[in-house]
């Protein structure tokens, strides 16, 4: 069964020794197997720290990040570059120390909003820069998911499709694709050929609905999402991701662009979250058993 997740920024911004200990705790309370801790700063973590908090909680944990303007590896900007690649590298060096499975987010460029189309030479050397790190990630076991999304987040990887050129380009077998409905909901055709597009390379996966809110009441069209991570076998983690700047706060409020808030109270939303991922999973297997004409009781 896939591991179900939920963001930090569910519960606080403030990944300090309080703020980790109270987002990984509730986290577990509620029956999450997973935390995604954002790291915007990595350098900021107390590794020690969370990865005792994790133990007594007896849940895991995965890792979020959006490269910066300075630190965007697709510019073509040697420094940009270079500080781009040391930023990953530091990334992973938490990653490995926390004990994270997974490292996500917008790794291939920085998260912003663009002007001009990527140059072919800069993805090309952002390309050059994941497969270093991949490599190094390999030796902690650790996988990349490189998240697709929206247009306004990113000029390099907006479509499943353009994430498998670039996993193929990479050709490690720990660079996976990160697909998030919320950003699909807005690029693809549908959640259904977006995910059966990544296939075999969708390593992590982002479920929000299409304003950010609780899921389900949004337009996004989970049942289909369900379905087809079924159907294609999926069985990596499954992370809810909601914001709200009761918790966010600044810089993050501007850069994800929260102007008006669906949600003030992170528990409810979180529980809520778990029971219709949880439900929905449930359904979607129970369907493919009855289309493949097996018993319910055989449906592990
Ligand atoms: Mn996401």
């Amino acid at each position: 069964m896939n591991k179900l997740g939920v963001h930090a920024l569910v519960w606080t911004a403030d990944w300090d020794r309080n703020g980790a200990a109270m987002a990984i705790g509730k986290s577990a309370e509620l029956g999450f197997d997973l935390i995604e801790m954002p790291a915007l700063d990595p350098g900021a973590i107390d590794t020690d720290h969370t990865r005792r908090c994790l133990d007594e909680a007896g849940i895991g944990i995965t890792m979020s990040l959006g490269l910066d303007a300075e630190t965007d590896i697709s510019s073509g900007d040697p420094g940009k570059v270079k500080r781009g690649e040391e930023r990953l590298t530091l990334a992973l060096t938490v990653a490995r120390d926390v004990g994270a499975t997974h490292v996500c987010g917008i790794l291939y460029s920085a998260l912003q909003k663009y002007f001009e189309p990527p140059k072919p030479s800069g993805v090309s050397e952002a390309i050059d820069v994941l497969s270093r790190i991949c490599e190094e990630a390999a030796k902690s076991s650790i996988t990349l998911g490189l998240e697709v999304v929206n247009r306004y987040e990113t000029n390099v990887l907006n479509t499943a499709a353009q994430a498998v050129e670039m996993c193929k380009r990479i050709d490690a077998p720990n660079a996976k694709i990160h697909l998030d409905t919320y950003h699909m909901h807005i690029e693809e055709a549908g959640q259904a050929e977006a995910i059966r597009q990544a296939g075999d390379h969708l390593g992590y996966f982002h479920i929000g609905e299409s304003h950010r809110g609780y899921l389900g009441t949004g337009s996004v069209d989970f049942e289909s999402a369900f379905r087809t991570l079924v159907s294609i076998g999926y069985d990596g983690p499954i992370t809810f991701e909601s914001f709200s700047s009761v918790v966010t706060g600044q810089p993050l409020t501007g850069i994800l662009a929260i102007w008006r808030n669906l949600w003030d109270e992170g528990e409810d939303l979180a529980r809520h979250a778990l029971e219709y991922t949880r439900a929905g999973m449930e359904s979607a297997h129970e369907a493919r058993a009855i289309r493949s004409g097996f018993d319910f009781g055989e449906v592990v």
